[in-house]
C-alpha cells in the first residue's frame, strides 16, 4: 500500500512553529517513531511538509544581510528548505530505522510545481510572507516583490496559484515503488511556469494540503494521510456545540465546506485536498494529528473521508 503523509508545521518545528535547529531536530525524532510504525506495517511512503517557518528565517536572514549579499528568489529559498529538511527528516528517520532494525533506504527529491502564469492569483498577490521592513527596505525589495503595507512597516505578498503538475512525480513513484521512503514537494514545492517547453521559477508559494493531493493522485496512492495537530476536522469547532467528524463521504464534506466550517489559512486546504484526492480515484483521505497517525489508518481514530 502506498501513502502520501503530509507533514503540518508542528510535525517539524513543534508547536511554536520556530525555526531553530533544536526545535527542529526535537519535533522530527518524535515525527519519525511515527513514520516508522508506517513502515514497520509494510506501507510505501512519500513524506510532504510544509517551510513556513523555515523560509521566513531565511528571508530575515537576508533582510538583515541584504548590504552585503543580495536577496535571492523566493523559489530558490524554497529549494533551500527543502534541502534543509530533507536533510533533518533524512537523518532522524535513518537513526530511528536502525534503532529499531527497519532497512528501507530514505532520500529527498527537490520537487517542482507546474503552476499557470494566467493563474487569477498572480494578478493579486495576499500571502504575506518574512519579516516586516522598513519603508527604506521596502523602497529596494519592490525591484523584487510585490509589497504590502502592515501596521509598522511593509511584508512582502506572494501569490499562492494552485498545482497543475508535479514535475518530479515519476521519479518519485518510481523510488516509492522500490520501497525507498522519499520526502518531496517541500512547502508545497518550488512553483515553476513554462513557456515553450521552457521551465522557470516564479516567487509564489503553493499551499502543501494542495500539492500533497497532486503528489497522491499523480503516484497513485491509495491513501493521503494529513497530520496536523488535531485529532479530527470538527464541525463549528472552538464553539460548544464542536463536533468531531470521524466517517465522511465527499458529498457531506462539501457540504460542510460551503457552511464554512473549515477557514482558508489552516482546515480550509486540508478539506479541500481531502475531497480532489477522492474525486480524483484516490480510496481515502485521514486528517488527524501526528501521534495518532498509526491508530488512524487502524480506523480507531481521525477523519476519514472517502467517497
Ligand atoms: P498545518 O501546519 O498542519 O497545516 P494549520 O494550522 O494550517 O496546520 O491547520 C491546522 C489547524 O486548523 C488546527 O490547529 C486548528 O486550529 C485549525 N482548524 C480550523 N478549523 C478547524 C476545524 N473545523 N476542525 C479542526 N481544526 C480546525
Ligand atoms: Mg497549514
Amino acid at each position: 500500500m502506498k501513502a502520501i503523509v503530509a507533514l503540518g508545521g508542528n510535525a517539524l518545528t513543534g508547536k511554536e512553529r520556530k525555526a531553530d535547529i533544536e526545535k527542529q531536530f526535537e519535533a522530527t525524532k518524535n515525527t519519525a517513531k511515527s513514520i516508522a510504525r508506517m513502515i514497520k506495517n509494510g506501507w510505501h511512503i512519500g513524506i510532504t511538509h510544509g517551510n513556513g517557518p523555515q523560509v521566513g528565517a531565511l528571508l530575515l536572514q537576508q533582510k538583515i544581510a541584504m548590504q552585503y549579499v543580495s536577496p535571492m528568489p523566493l523559489h530558490v529559498l524554497g529549494a533551500l528548505t527543502q534541502g534543509e529538511i530533507g536533510y533533518i527528516v533524512q537523518q532522524c528517520l535513518l537513526n530511528e530505522f536502525r534503532r529499531q532494525g527497519i532497512k528501507r533506504k530514505i532520500a529527498t527529491v527537490v520537487t517542482q510545481v507546474l503552476v499557470d502564469e494566467n493563474d487569477e492569483a498572480f494578478k493579486n498577490p495576499t500571502k504575506p510572507v518574512g519579516p516586516i521592513y522598513s519603508d527604506e527596505e521596502a523602497e529596494k525589495m519592490k525591484k523584487q516583490y510585490v509589497m504590502g503595507r502592515v501596521e509598522n512597516g511593509w511584508r512582502i505578498l506572494v501569490p499562492s496559484p494552485k498545482p497543475i503538475t508535479i514535475i518530479e512525480a515519476d521519479v518519485i513513484k518510481q523510488l516509492m515503488e522500490d520501497g525507498v521512503v522519499v520526502i518531496a514537494a517541500g512547502g508545497g514545492g518550488i512553483p515553476v511556469i513554462e513557456r515553450n517547453g521552457v521551465l522557470e521559477g516564479v516567487d509564489a508559494v503553493i499551499d502543501k494540503d494542495l500539492a500533497s493531493q497532486k503528489l497522491a493522485n499523480e503516484i497513485e496512492a491509495d491513501i493521503l494521510l494529513i497530520l496536523t495537530d488535531v485529532e479530527y476536522v470538527y464541525l463549528n469547532y472552538g464553539k460548544e456545540n464542536e463536533k468531531a467528524l470521524e466517517d465522511v463521504s465527499v458529498e457531506e464534506m462539501e457540504k460542510y465546506y460551503r457552511e464554512g466550517h473549515f477557514p482558508p489559512g489552516s482546515m480550509g486546504p486540508k478539506i479541500e485536498a481531502a475531497i480532489n484526492f477522492i474525486k480524483n480515484g484516490g480510496k481515502e483521505t485521514i486528517i488527524t494529528s501526528i501521534d495518532k497517525a498509526w491508530d488512524a489508518l487502524e480506523g480507531k481514530t481521525g477523519t476519514h473521508i472517502h467517497a
